[in-house]
């Protein structure tokens, strides 16, 4: 079908709104939101009156809003700025004619869906960081793990490779979906009906810098992957196909792979500093592409913010203060590529090279084991101990 189903979107967050609470708890307060501090977005889009706003302003304190992970690709984005500030906070601005034009397909379609679900506020990087406000980028950029935390619903848009593709498959809303779907004659009477395409196939969303954080701290997900509509929240994962609770015997990464696996953030959840946990995330982000190599402390940087609650002294380009010696021991798996500046950033700083952060590279978790074994043996570490 061209269309998602009508209503079925609000029926799967009716569904987990109403029948996901053990023991008080609810999906979009997730494990995951504890960790990072409980710090809100400064402005959010309102989607019913077509403005940006000040999240402190609005009554009660802790609205519900929801965000939205995306990729832009080669698509210039059309950013708050302080200059138009004043004017996207006039009500009805992003309905005017003229911003309207510039708006990204995939940001179009998002404020749109958001109203459909009635959840009203929306939070969207360009617009809700104010992208020539140096301080408040600073501060948005240190607790994006937050924003994504503390939000409603993180609606992901994984299809396509830049923002123009926009949600597709919703009537009224968006452009139609190119569903294909293959008929395999078997014998005179079985036919096999086979979709086109297959998770097999990473999304480009899925190989970016910018997007682990945002998935890994996301309570609850629409995703909008390989032309078909999902649910997933800690209590199910639910396709127009398919709809299953993790419950029932499945776990989310098992069913769609990519999807985060446990151990993941088990480093979060633990009340020690766990180093080899750290080089597992690390693991899986540092070989992600970024538009701009000087972001890949940026675009973790929601990470080592929650984690500074256990790992005293913070992180110094992304090493633990507290293991610095052993932690210089991380190794790359396979080839690593050296993060340099790219010539239209502007910027001449180079990430060190003692860093993970200075290369493109995978992180073998298990590289300062040896370090750790040998502190252990040493007459330092039974003193130590
Ligand atoms: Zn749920």
């Amino acid at each position: 079908p061209k269309w998602i189903e009508s209503g079925l979107l609000r029926k799967w967050k009716l569904h987990c709104d109403k029948s996901h609470q053990r023991r008080g708890q609810r999906c979009h307060i997730s494990p995951a939101a504890r960790y990072p501090p409980p710090v809100k977005p400064e402005y959010l889009v309102d989607t019913w009156l077509g403005y940006i706003t000040l999240a402190q302003t609005l009554a009660p304190a802790d609205v519900d809003y929801v965000t939205l992970s995306y990729v832009w690709g080669p698509v210039q984005p059309y950013t708050t700025l302080k200059k138009n500030l004043h004017m996207l906070q006039t009500p009805g601005s992003l309905a005017n004619p003229l911003v309207l034009s510039k708006l990204a397909n995939t940001v179009k379609d998002a404020i749109a869906l958001s109203a459909l679900p009635k959840e009203r506020y929306l939070w969207i990087d360009t617009f809700c960081i104010v992208q020539d406000d140096d301080n408040m980028r600073h501060r948005q950029i240190n607790h994006m793990s937050s924003i994504f935390a503390n939000s409603h619903l993180t609606i992901v848009a994984e299809d396509g490779d830049n923002a123009n593709y926009g949600l597709r498959g919703l009537q009224g809303v968006s452009k139609p979906r190119e569903f294909k779907q293959d008929l395999h004659r078997l014998t005179s009477q079985v036919k096999l009906l086979a979709r086109s395409g297959s998770y097999d196939q990473p999304s480009v969303w899925s190989k970016r810098g910018w997007t682990f954080q945002e998935e890994l701290f996301s309570p609850r997900k629409l995703r909008f992957y390989n032309q078909v509509a999902r649910w997933e929240c800690p209590h199910s994962f639910w396709s127009e196909y398919n709809w299953q609770s993790v419950s029932q015997g499945g776990t989310i990464s098992s069913a769609i792979p990519g999807t985060d696996e446990p151990e993941s953030i088990e480093v979060f959840s633990v009340p020690f500093a766990s180093l080899s946990g750290y080089l597992k995330l690390l693991g899986r982000y540092n070989d992600r592409d970024l538009s701009y190599q000087k972001d890949s402390l940026f675009a973790f940087a929601g990470i080592t913010t929650a984690l500074s609650r256990v790992f005293p002294g913070g992180f110094i380009s992304g090493i633990p203060q507290m293991f610095f010696d052993i932690a210089l021991l991380w190794q790359p798996i396979g080839d690593a590529k050296r993060r340099t500046p790219n010539r239209t950033s502007g910027s001449k700083s180079l990430l060190p090279s003692w860093s993970w952060a200075g290369w493109q590279c995978k992180v073998d978790y298990r590289s300062c084991d040896p370090a750790f074994s040998y502190f252990k043996s040493s007459k330092f570490g039974e003193e130590a101990i």
